[in-house]
């Protein structure tokens, strides 16, 4: 029997027989954190690192970011009777700027934690893993477009950003077009060493590698003449990714991957209104194989259709981040027989 397995089992047997996910009640418009610790707790691999940490060398613990997620993904997913297992956790981001009482923007929330963690963790060696996790490496380049040179300096990403289209747009779409590269000229010209002067150049990213996690955020809010208006158009996504769908200049030549197909498990969903909206989830369950929508303390069974319903275009519940894991199946799923 396999490992995976028997972990599965082991899981079932702390759960309801009628399965219920843990939902988290709303204090000081926490929707956002709510959300964001439903997809965490469906990144099982998030926990599993976080359970490997000997946590005893932490001094303050109410101001410990990885130490509070932690004790948190553990209560929900033991599901014990406790109302609130997210009250200290909140209390914890409170106190390192992620303050109660005020909206917040899901990515912004999602990259803070991510790098509190990182920072706040002693032991660096599961930090760097954490990390790892999500880490999107990219090769940033500058082509003198004079005299052909390049400078190359790799970089990062924990959450992709793509910009949306005001019309019609596809994951893939928007995909390729944060890899095109874009020419610089008139007053954008860079230096360039070799010429001694700035020169129009060609600026862009390639892919270096991409992460067991990879986070979509797609860039539903625009600045415009200092107003933030929310863009409720339509972008599709499928529940399987394959990156070699995409064009293949977004690929460093030192990209080495074979697996690039990436599979859906959950989608953060904004609702409303730019300055004032709600945040809510859909969720992949590791063991039932079947999706939930999670509204603060309610949770609920879901369709793929529903999940579907947040594509936008003709409502206002649109998908704002998606978590995918590496790999065409869903954990739990039977290995497709080959021939
Ligand atoms: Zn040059």
């Amino acid at each position: 029997m396999s490992e995976v397995f028997c972990r599965c089992l082991s899981t079932l047997r702390l759960w309801d027989p009628s399965f219920r996910m843990r939902g988290l009640p709303n204090y000081c418009l926490c929707c956002c954190v709510n959300t964001l610790l439903q997809t965490f707790s469906a990144t099982w691999e998030l926990g599993d690192l976080l359970d490997k940490w000997d946590e005893t060398g932490v001094r303050t613990d109410d101001r410990n970011v990885p130490l509070q997620l932690k004790k948190v993904l553990a209560d929900m997913r033991k599901d014990l009777a406790q109302p609130a297992p997210h009250h200290d956790f909140l209390r914890c981001l409170d106190r390192n700027s992620l303050r109660l009482n005020t909206q917040h923007d899901a990515d912004e929330v999602f990259l803070t934690i991510l790098n509190l963690t990182h920072q706040q963790m002693d032991n660096r060696s599961l930090a760097v893993e954490i990390q790892n996790l999500y880490k999107i490496s990219l090769e940033t380049q500058l082509q003198c477009l004079v005299c052909n040179s390049m400078q190359t300096r790799a970089s990062y990403l924990l959450s992709l950003p793509l910009h949306i289209k005001e019309d019609h747009n596809s994951l893939g779409g928007c995909m390729t077009s944060f890899f095109e590269h874009q020419e610089l000229t008139g007053i954008n010209c860079c230096f360039c060493e070799q010429c001694g002067k700035k020169t129009p150049s060609k600026q862009g990213v390639k892919l270096l590698s991409l992460p067991p996690i990879l986070c979509v955020h797609l860039k539903r809010f625009r600045n415009s003449n200092g107003y933030t208006r929310k863009l409720d158009c339509r972008v599709t996504f499928p529940e399987i990714f394959d990156f070699s769908e995409i064009a293949k200049e977004a690929f460093s030549t030192d990209f080495a991957q074979n697996d690039c197909k990436y599979t859906l498990h959950a989608v953060v969903v904004h609702s409303g209104y730019a300055m004032f909206g709600h945040y809510t989830a859909y969720v992949h369950h590791r063991v039932n194989q079947r999706w939930y929508y999670a509204n603060d303390s309610h949770v609920k069974q879901a369709s793929w259709k529903e999940v579907q319903s947040t594509y936008g275009g003709y409502r206002r519940d649109t998908a704002y981040m998606l978590m995918y894991r590496r790999g065409s199946k869903q954990e739990g799923q039977q290995p497709e027989l080959s021939g």
